[in-house]
């Protein structure tokens, strides 16, 4: 049998993927040689095989060039891909199977797909009610529609609206006239192309006459309306009777709407925090890892700017926050709980763990490197120079960050502008998973030092006072993190003291 494929690359554009890789070094002496490509859909650790609907071309067995085409991805999805080479004996003798490392695909969003099968559920003489064949799609992709419209004839008068689901009511047509409709998808990458035309025609006018037939029915019709109506009033009543007799106590909203994923998982329940580590993040060889300057200084350590070269991959630019030569056993603590948390997250507004280095001195965490750095720091060295639209889209970002992290159930308990990192597009992502400055130092005095450390001013009255930290207490953050914002940076409460 042949040895491995080498070098298995890929690119990805949106929900597309295109895979390839390098022949085996060893052929096994014949010239039957064939690619197999497993495909795995995973969520955290656990990968099951992907589903139908990921369709590989030419094919994903038989291949007989390195090199494969796969659609049908879902967005914000991780995938891994493995490549086996198989030649007429392949499993005849006790040679195993070879197959290459799998490589690890995260999908982001999806990209805009062309808008097709319209179908017109509904007309008169004065609107259209028009649907079409969403695109697939079993995530939280977040899909609008574009409809632009026109009278046929008319097309330098055309009106657009845009949509979250797939249809379309226009009203306030001209009636027994025609009218034209292109539709296109837009995600976050982008709007895609505009569907064809599509020509749809309203009623002709209603004339007014009416059978005896038709006016007996309506007045059925209003008969029963009026029945319905007396019959929806006696019941509202009584149950507003009942709900004053029965306050309801669930006022947060929160646990009815919860979407339930699979919470993240913490270091405690480890002896070893090493293995926990280990199970949730990439351990990279150091020689990969190049430190430029210093950025930062965290509680850990310095924090570097510096570069990642994969074996087989491009370098990219990364951030390396190191563990200090003379660190405690609560920091050591604490580094390996933050690389254990990000590396179990996966999501556009939280900064991405790249890998760590634990078995060599100093010890490492590597993340994307944020080119703009800390949000606060940020925003006050441009105070003025964004729009209110532009300050917006930024919270919009922390706010899709934060609710990703309470749907697994993670508390921040610390989330205020010096703990989101800024992008070179200004694309703002959460930070900081380890808690560790509200454990340690804080010359600032940000963090309370009586009976625990607490970020007072951005953190919930009930978590100051009973130490309840939720998501609800996240989204109180939030509020400040806002207003932090909205002033350029601007501390909270001003010069009041903490304990104002
Ligand atoms: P931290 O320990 O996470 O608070 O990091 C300390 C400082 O290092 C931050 O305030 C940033 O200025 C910088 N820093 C940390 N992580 C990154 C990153 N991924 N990209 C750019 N700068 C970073």
């Amino acid at each position: 049998p042949p040895s491995a494929p080498r070098n298995v690359s890929f690119s990805l554009i949106g929900t597309q993927l295109n895979l390839w890789w390098q022949p085996p070094s060893d052929h096994g002496g014949r010239k039957d040689l064939t690619y197999t490509v497993f495909c795995q859909r995973c969520h955290f650790l656990s990968c099951e095989p992907c589903e139908a609907g990921v369709i590989f071309s030419p094919s994903a067995s038989g291949l007989t060039k390195p090199a494969v085409d796969v659609d049908g991805l879902e967005a914000y999805t991780n995938y891994t891909f493995a490549v086996e080479a198989r030649n007429g004996v392949s499993g005849m003798g006790p040679a195993p199977q070879r197959t290459a490392p799998a490589v690890w695909v995260a999908v982001g969003h999806a990209a805009p797909v062309t808008v097709s099968q319209f179908v017109l559920t509904q007309r008169d003489d004065s609107s259209l009610s028009v649907s079409w064949l969403a695109p697939r799609q079993r995530s939280r992709t977040s899909v609008e529609y574009e409809v632009m419209f026109f009278e046929k004839g008319e097309e330098a008068r055309y009106t657009v609206k845009h949509l979250l689901e797939p249809n379309v009511t226009l009203t306030d047509l001209q009636p027994d006239t025609a009218y034209l409709l292109r539709v296109r998808s837009i995600t976050p990458l982008g709007p895609g192309p505009y569907s064809p035309e599509q020509e749809f025609r309203t009623l002709p006018p209603d004339t007014g006459a009416l059978s005896g037939g038709v006016i007996v029915t309506i007045i059925f019709g209003v008969l029963l309306f009026i029945g319905l109506l007396l019959g929806l009033f006696i019941f509202c009543r009584k149950q507003g009777r009942r709900r004053q007799a029965r306050p309801d106590y669930n006022t947060s909203g929160f646990d009815r709407e919860k979407v339930w994923l699979k919470p993240y998982v913490d270091l405690q329940p480890y002896d070893d925090p090493s293995r926990g580590v280990l199970e949730f993040t990439k351990e990279l060889n150091v020689s990969c890892v190049t430190m430029e300057n210093v950025i930062g200084e965290g509680e850990f350590g310095e924090v570097y700017r510096g570069s990642l070269r994969l074996p087989g991959k491009e370098r990219i630019v990364v951030a390396i926050k190191t563990l200090k030569s003379t660190y405690s056993d609560s920091q050591w603590w604490n580094f390996l709980r933050e690389a254990t948390i990000m590396g179990q997250f996966n999501h556009p507004n939280i900064v991405r763990l790249e890998g760590v280095v634990t078995k060599r001195r100093p010890m490492m965490i590597i993340t994307e490197y944020m080119e703009n750095g800390a949000l606060d720091t940020f925003l006050r060295e441009n105070e003025e120079k964004f729009s209110p639209v532009q300050l917006v889209s930024m919270l919009q970002g922390i706010a899709s960050g934060m609710t990703y992290l309470s749907e697994h159930n993670y508390v921040h308990r610390d989330l205020a502008a010096r703990n989101i990192l800024v992008t070179r597009s200004l694309q703002c992502k959460v930070s900081d998973f380890g808690l560790s400055r509200i454990l340690e130092n804080d010359a600032e005095g940000t963090y309370e030092t009586k009976g625990g450390k607490i970020p007072i001013r951005w953190t919930a009255p009930e978590a100051i006072a009973h130490r309840i930290f939720t998501s609800a207490s996240d989204v109180w953050s939030f509020g400040i993190v806002m207003w932090e914002v909205l002033s350029f940076g601007d501390k909270p409460y001003g010069n009041m003291t903490n304990q104002e």
